[in-house]
């Protein structure tokens, strides 16, 4: 099968299927072979790799992982693509094409099953739309990864590598710096997709830690503490926490913990690093 990453191979495939392209699903395909090169090169995919692919589309980098890998899981939630699939890569054995909803797959089972619970790569285009769910589902269900490396909204990525003292810090930085370690690898233009997205786009890996890089009593706490001071920006994060009203913490004991910590009771919670959101949760927790 001809190369899909040069956009005249695409569109050849697109009008032999008469392809609609659904927007309710974030379609956009990769028409440039020097992305698809960077994005398998980042990812470092080797032919000892067990990897997921989130969404294939028409297979575009699913053959670029299937000539590199040892064994490719595609899932995509469009049905229409499936025989479309079946065609792009018919001449590869190693990949396995599954028509789900990413968010309903058990990838702890795919792992356990197919890579012996080893670690696993994610490599992906993902639909802009469900990012940051479908990155947290990664890392709060626990899947044995070894890294991601995806294509998301240029914002996006920023948000996820940014710390304290900027616009983009957030529930989201905290959350993937505390599970991995991110880098922004390419910078991408709307021209290498079809259909043009309206936004900048960037490949960001994230290596997961083997060992979370702070230590945390209650991860759940921590990230609840989390939520509550970004949901409320604005607050100080004493406010934010007590507003919150689920915490189950009183004002004075946060204040306190504060205290220990240095840090001013009209300190907000954009300020704080991973380090002091460890910090406070553990000693909250020990209240
Ligand atoms: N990988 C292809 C490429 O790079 O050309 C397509 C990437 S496109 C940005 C995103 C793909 O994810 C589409 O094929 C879309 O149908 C699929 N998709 C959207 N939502 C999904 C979901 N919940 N589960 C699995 N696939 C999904």
């Amino acid at each position: 099968m001809a190369n899909l990453g040069i956009p005249a191979n695409t569109i050849e495939i697109l009008q032999k299927y008469k392809f609609n392209f659904q927007k309710k699903f974030g379609q956009n395909f990769l028409i440039d072979t020097h992305v698809l090169d960077k994005i398998i090169a980042s990812a470092g995919v080797g032919k000892e790799d067990c990897v997921l692919e989130i969404g294939p589309g028409i297979g575009t980098m699913t053959q670029y992982l299937a000539e590199n890998a040892r064994e490719v899981f595609a899932v995509e939630i469009d049905k229409t693509l499936i025989p479309i699939l079946e065609d792009t890569l018919s001449e590869y054995e190693n990949v396995t094409i599954i028509n789900q909803d990413i968010l309903k797959v058990d990838i702890n089972r795919i792992a356990e099953e197919k890579n012996h619970g080893q670690p696993i790569k994610v490599v992906a285009n993902l639909p802009y739309y469900i990012t940051t769910p479908i990155i947290m589902n990664l890392f709060e269900n626990q899947v044995p990864l070894e890294s991601i490396t995806v294509m998301v909204q240029k914002e996006v990525a920023d948000r996820m590598q940014v710390g304290p003292g900027t616009k983009d810090y957030g529930a989201l930085s905290l959350a993937v710096q505390y599970y991995a370690k991110p880098e922004i690898v390419a910078n991408v233009p709307p021209n290498c997709f079809m259909p043009r997205p309206n936004v900048g786009s960037a490949v960001i890996r994230l290596t997961k830690y083997e060992i979370p890089p702070v230590k945390v009593i209650d991860e759940k706490f921590m990230f609840a503490l989390i939520r509550a001071s970004f949901n409320q920006r604005r607050k100080t994060l004493v406010n934010g926490l007590v507003n919150a009203g689920n915490l189950g913490i009183e004002k004075e004991d946060i204040i306190s913990a504060l205290e220990k910590m240095e840090l001013p009771a009209t300190v907000r919670g954009e300020a704080l690093t991973l380090e002091q959101f460890a910090g406070l949760s553990n000693l909250l927790r020990c209240i």
